[in-house]
């Protein structure tokens, strides 16, 4: 494990977030407008349809699946740092069917939000930027200069 950084916080904002509204747009936008540059965040509620994806290892591209039907959000995880110099919420979603049964990825624009109670916390300090990681075809942390 390498240490990428301490951090304190600096604000925790208790959102809920509106009926209908793209969850993942809806949480990325509210950072940007708050100046979120650096945080994490938890939550919970109901979607009506989803999209989440499943990272390829081996292909090294993201599988999108689309489930079109109202899910429970069991956990909604995700943390808040910078890609392409502007805040980027990197997301993964575990959903739950009528049988109780559960499914879960990344989490992906189009997913829709029938309830969402949130908790979004800034971290202060320097930015956190992501870029390309040569090892897994992902976008990640850099770490700070030796
Ligand atoms: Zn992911």
């Amino acid at each position: 494990m390498r240490l990428v950084r301490t951090v304190k916080s600096q604000e925790i904002f208790v959102v809920r977030l509106p009926f209908t509204c793209d969850l993942l747009s809806e949480l990325t936008r509210f950072c940007r407008e708050r100046g979120i540059r650096l945080g994490h965040l938890s939550g919970l509620g109901a979607v009506r349809r989803a999209v989440i994806a499943y990272y390829d290892q081996s292909k090294r591209q993201y599988e999108n699946r689309v489930l079109n039907e109202p899910m429970e959000i069991i956990s909604l995880l995700g943390n808040i740092s910078m890609k392409e110099e502007q805040p980027f919420v990197h997301a993964h979603i575990a959903l739950a069917r009528r049988d109780g049964s559960v499914i879960g990825g990344h989490l992906c624009e189009g997913t829709e939000v029938f309830a969402g109670e949130c908790v979004i916390e800034a971290f202060a300090g320097d930015d956190l930027v992501r870029a390309p990681d040569p090892d897994t075809g992902l976008q990640l942390w850099k770490f700070p200069n030796p």
